[in-house]
């Protein structure tokens, strides 16, 4: 396992410093294979040594060798980011290797979307698209009993966007509305989840932005995919635990449920629902214990 663990982890690293480029130079139009990466400042193309993801930014403490610019903290941030997920992934689907191709691939989705709203405020068709198809191809190949779930998922969570979309144009993009889809594929149920953490974590932006800056920060555009990005990686680790619990807790149906539906990955969500159910499965026509008397009078 430990050695599985830095492998994941590596591959974290070296898929983070890849899809740094990728978001730099997609939206701009350039290759993303050639040329080898300069310093946008001085222009310098960086060498190999200088390029070794989070390693190279804590040996030169965040500058270029050369001409001392800044490094923006994003990068090496995501490079770590993405490693904690990929070994987050083998840690929570460790036999199951399909769910662990498919976890790393939506991960790096959302760390390129992420990264491409920050910087030019818009989600590529063509990241949106290489995802779409990497993802239906693991779902097709390794888990074609969740086609079905997955397609449904993505076919309702673009549709809500699209609806939010045209009731509040200035929300969000088109590209936003395309990401939900692309969540649907990944997440089947767990996209529910994942759309209202990111619509909860994008307005408490909004309001703290107008906490701080009044109503000009109105007008500030707020890249909502890094907010979906933020409920899609919640949503890839917790999600199924939610949609169970919700469905456990809200949907009405016979109160006495198996004690063994609120326990979720081996958490035990409510230690008193699940003594309350015992105890409702305990109950009912009983005889009094032995030795117990019915006192006349009460
Ligand atoms: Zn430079």
């Amino acid at each position: 396992m430990g050695a599985q663990i830095v492998f994941m982890a590596a591959l974290g690293l070296i898929l983070g410093s890849f899809i740094s480029v990728v978001a730099h130079r997609v939206p701009l139009g350039q290759s993303i294979v050639a040329p080898r990466s300069r310093c946008p400042s001085c222009g310098t193309q960086i060498a190999a040594y200088d390029n070794v993801p989070v390693f190279s930014y804590l040996a030169l403490r965040g500058r270029c060798r050369r001409c001392s610019t800044r490094v923006p903290l994003t990068y090496p941030l995501l490079e770590l980011g993405l490693a904690v997920a990929f070994v987050g992934a083998l840690l929570a689907f460790e036999d199951d290797g399909a769910k662990i191709a498919l976890a790393a691939a939506f991960a790096a989705t959302l760390a390129t979307i992420t990264l491409t709203d920050l910087e030019h405020r818009i989600i590529p068709n063509k990241v949106l698209i290489v995802s779409a198809v990497v993802g239906t191809a693991i779902v097709v190949a390794r888990l074609p009993d969740e086609i079905g779930e997955r397609a449904i998922a993505a076919g309702a969570a673009l549709l809500a966007l699209l609806v939010v979309k045209l009731v509040q144009p200035s929300g969000m993009g088109l590209g936003d509305v395309k990401l939900a889809g692309v969540m649907g594929l990944y997440l089947g149920s767990a996209v529910a989840p994942a759309l209202l953490i990111g619509f909860a974590s994008g307005a408490l932006f909004g309001l703290v932005l107008i906490a701080r800056h009044g109503s000009a920060a109105r007008k500030t555009k707020v890249p909502f995919g890094v907010f979906l990005a933020i409920g899609g990686i919640v949503a890839l680790f917790a999600g199924d635990a939610i949609v169970d619990w919700y469905v456990d807790s809200f949907t009405p149906g016979p109160s006495v449920h198996p004690a063994s539906t609120f326990s979720v990955h081996g958490i035990c969500l409510d230690s008193r629902l699940v003594a309350g159910s015992h105890a409702r499965l305990g109950a009912g026509p009983q005889a009094p214990p032995e030795g117990a008397r019915w006192l006349p009078g009460g």
